[in-house]
């Protein structure tokens, strides 16, 4: 799991700067950005916060990522 702590302050590195960059947790194995539908893995618990890495995912469907997501 990852810490509630954590998800609190973790933001989307995309849009922070301009909008919120909120993100939801997805099934404990993503963060989903409500701005720009970029979706991060949680990988070993620890989130991918890469823009690179959410942008490969923009286009999936929630139900559609894989759980748990694919290792690097
Ligand atoms: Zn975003």
């Amino acid at each position: 799991m990852v810490s509630q702590e954590l998800l609190e302050i973790l933001r989307c590195p995309n849009c922070v700067r301009e909008k919120d960059g909120l993100l939801k947790l997805y099934r404990d194995a993503w963060l989903v950005c409500q701005d720009c539908g970029r979706k991060y893995p949680i990988v070993d618990d620890i989130p991918v916060m890469l823009i690179d890495e959410g942008e490969k995912w923009v286009k999936t469907p929630e139900a559609q990522l894989p759980v748990p997501p694919p290792a690097k």
